[in-house]
């Protein structure tokens, strides 16, 4: 985005770049100098469409992905969530299990392959991956092209190094060593799209064909499948789902047609009524 200025702050101009434009907020000193009625209402309408309306819009994006989808921006369109998943994939083909700290119940079975290639591709990540992300993001505040010459030059200004050091450690923790806890107890744009997700009675959740239990093999692919620890089959609303749909393919591997899981709007996975059922799935997923 900053490379094509969809989206960058330039803190040399101090001008904000959307869409190839500068977004000014049009108050030239002139306005102040009309006192009249008309003069100050101009001014007031201008503040509130260019500088208060823009950001009451961008507030609202994660409130309202969560109240129609759940945290699906989560599991869908997140590139620091992408970036944590192919941690998880690496770790788990090099060492066999997706944390860097233990395994889990739910780690995924991995066929052996060549940990030499996979530790070689890990090694690679660490050290290209929180670099090119301190680049790209120092990029939302300083001019890519001015980035890019200091780096092809190796003449670095003090901004754009610590810019680039900052965010490289910023995604070093996060991409490599907390990983998906981030999700779960950091990010404040997960976190609006779980409350309003779990208030929403329209919102996207994975629904579990409770009324068909009896067709589940307990082969277990849905848990290991699901990076965010959920228990699919476990009746409630669990806030860590970001329906991503894993848990649907891996179903699909094991019941094909028959997979229990399907997405739904609504929130038709509370199992109030359902208290037998409800203990059933618990079995079975216990
Ligand atoms: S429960 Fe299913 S959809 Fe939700 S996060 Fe886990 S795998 Fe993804
Ligand atoms: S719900 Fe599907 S994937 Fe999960 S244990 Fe049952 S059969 Fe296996």
């Amino acid at each position: 985005m900053p490379v094509f200025d969809i989206l960058r702050y330039d803190t040399a101009t101090k001008e904000l770049f959307i869409f190839g434009q500068v977004w000014s907020l049009g108050l030239k000193s002139g306005f102040y100098n009309d006192p009249s009625i008309y003069g100050a209402t101009y001014v007031a309408v201008h503040f509130f469409l260019k500088a208060i309306l823009p950001w009451v819009i961008v507030l609202c994006i994660f409130p309202l992905f969560g109240v129609l989808l759940g945290r699906s921006f989560c599991g869908w369109l997140c590139p620091e969530g992408a970036l944590f998943e192919l941690a998880d994939f690496l770790t788990l083909k090099t060492i066999g299990q997706r944390s860097l700290y233990k395994k889990k119940l739910n780690d995924p079975e991995i066929k052996k392959g060549n940990k030499f290639f996979y530790g070689i591709l890990s090694g690679l990540f660490l050290l290209i991956v929180p670099p090119l992300t301190g680049a790209a993001l120092t990029g939302y505040f300083i001019a890519p092209k001015i980035i890019w010459h200091q780096i092809t030059t190796g003449n670095f200004t003090f901004g754009v190094k610590a810019g680039i050091i900052g965010v490289s450690i910023y995604m070093f923790v996060t991409s490599i060593l907390v990983r998906h806890a981030f999700c779960k107890y950091v990010c404040a744009a997960g976190l609006m799209q779980m409350l309003f997700g779990w208030i929403s009675p329209v919102s996207l959740r994975i629904k579990f064909d409770r009324e068909n239990l009896s067709r589940c093999t307990d082969c277990k692919r849905c848990e290991k499948a699901c990076f965010m620890d959920v228990k699919p089959r476990y009746p409630k609303k669990d806030i860590n789902c970001v329906n991503c749909g894993e848990c649907i393919t891996a179903c699909r591997k094991e019941l094909g047609d028959k997979c229990l899981f399907s997405y739904s709007f609504g929130s038709n996975t509370i199992c109030v009524e359902h208290k037998a059922l409800s203990l059933k799935c618990q079995e079975a997923s216990e």
